[in-house]
């Protein structure tokens, strides 16, 4: 197995695990603010040094004054404006734009940062870190996803550990420490299924937002909640998962798992299999990757087996879940097909936010895109980008 450099068998140079200074792309979503709270438990071994968001300046304004950042970023400049006035008495800059973002990502105090902004907004400042020599932990999937080629080849280049948040990536990463390269035979994601697991195509029809946002075992942002109940968040995990562990697409596989205990599973080629396991608490994987290679204690909920009872497990069901198989596609077709994917998601899953779009259109959507693309092979970052914008454009016009 290619490692891509994670875990590394070289490890790459890394300052002194205490004190490391942080920036956090995204602070105010779902894992930028459970970030900073484990970085608040974590105490002397982590500094937040430059915080960005999109554009909530009340959200921002309260972490400047909390963790005292050097720097902070917010995507939307008027809003950047107004958190000037807000913190303006205190010893921050305030930048703004795709600037403001690169700026953060590129903040010289930071050794690592985490890449935690929605969608393919993440991978221009997330490629800028890493070029820059940071340690990048990634919980930005589309980044992989969109540009997994040119991602690990730079971190590979740069020396600089791409370090896995989402929970099952950190499962994989954790099951792989000190196993020899090549031992590997398969990867088993494992995949709760969503908020509506159990209902009827006629039913899955007349979802409404707050039937999808009710999710069972997750507390995350609306996007990823969504792509939850399509399982297309497990097929962008797959395509994600190739590119962090340098695996074939035909040796990932998923499995349905309701209680989100087991959080993936390495099998190896003597057919021994491991598994990482802990209640569902996204703090635990973004500590993972904070402490790497070591581990710190935390006083979140233990694991309670018997409190559990029984953990089940079954086969997805790509009938009724159309967005799975669709990301396989994309994923075998290469080249440009996975930004398509995954750019036309984000328009579909937005439309289908805003009462625009019934949830079972959104894989018509994507479906209707993908057919549309003629992919580019090996593309280069421009190419990308472009694909990208393509696909939003043409999903926004299928929608309308
Ligand atoms: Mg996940």
């Amino acid at each position: 197995m290619q490692t891509n450099g994670v875990p590394s068998p070289r490890p790459a140079p890394r300052p002194d695990v205490m004190n490391q200074g942080l920036a956090i792309l995204g602070s105010t979503g779902s894992i930028g603010v459970q970030t900073l709270e484990v970085a608040e438990c974590l105490g002397d071994q982590v500094r937040v040094v430059a915080l960005a968001a999109n554009s909530n300046v009340e959200a921002l304004a309260s972490q400047v004054r909390r963790f005292r950042p050097l720097a902070v970023a917010l995507r939307d400049p008027a809003a950047a404006g107004r958190l000037r006035q807000e913190v303006g008495s205190l010893d921050v800059a305030v930048w703004e734009g795709d600037e403001g973002m690169e700026r953060v990502a590129t903040h010289p105090e930071a050794q690592l940062v985490v890449s935690a902004m929605v969608g393919a907004a993440g991978l221009l400042p997330t490629l800028s870190a890493i070029r820059a020599g940071k340690h990048v932990a990634l919980a930005n999937k589309e980044t992989l996803v969109a540009a997994g080629a040119i991602v690990t080849g730079e971190a590979a280049r740069a020396g600089v550990r791409l370090l896995p948040v989402d929970s099952e990536h950190s499962a994989l990463f954790q099951c792989l420490v000190g196993e020899p390269v090549g031992a590997v035979e398969r990867l088993i994601l494992t995949a709760s299924g969503g908020a509506l697991r159990h209902l009827s195509p006629a039913q899955l029809s007349k979802v409404t937002v707050a039937d999808v946002l009710a999710h069972p075992t997750w507390n995350m942002g609306d996007k990823l909640t969504v792509d939850c109940a399509t399982l297309m968040n497990k097929g962008l995990e797959i395509l994600e998962a190739q590119w962090l562990f340098g695996i074939a697409l035909d040796r990932i596989s998923v499995v349905i798992h309701h209680q989100s205990i087991v959080h993936s599973l390495v099998e190896f080629v003597d057919g021994s299999a491991k598994a990482q396991l802990s209640p569902p608490d996204m703090r635990l994987p973004i500590q993972y990757a904070l402490t790497y290679p070591g581990r710190a204690p935390a006083d979140w909920p233990r694991l309670d087996l018997a409190g559990v009872g029984s953990l089940t497990f079954e086969e997805p069901d790509f009938a009724r879940f159309p967005c799975l198989e669709l990301a396989l596609d994309a994923g075998r077709r290469g080249g440009t097909a996975p930004a398509v994917l995954s750019a036309a998601d984000e328009v579909a899953v937005q439309a289908f936010l805003e009462g625009r779009l019934a949830f079972t259109e959104i894989p018509r959507i994507l479906h209707q895109t993908l057919t549309a693309h003629t992919v580019a092979d090996s593309p280069e970052l421009a190419e990308i980008l472009e694909a990208d914008a393509w696909a939003r454009a043409l999903a926004a016009s299928l929608i309308a």
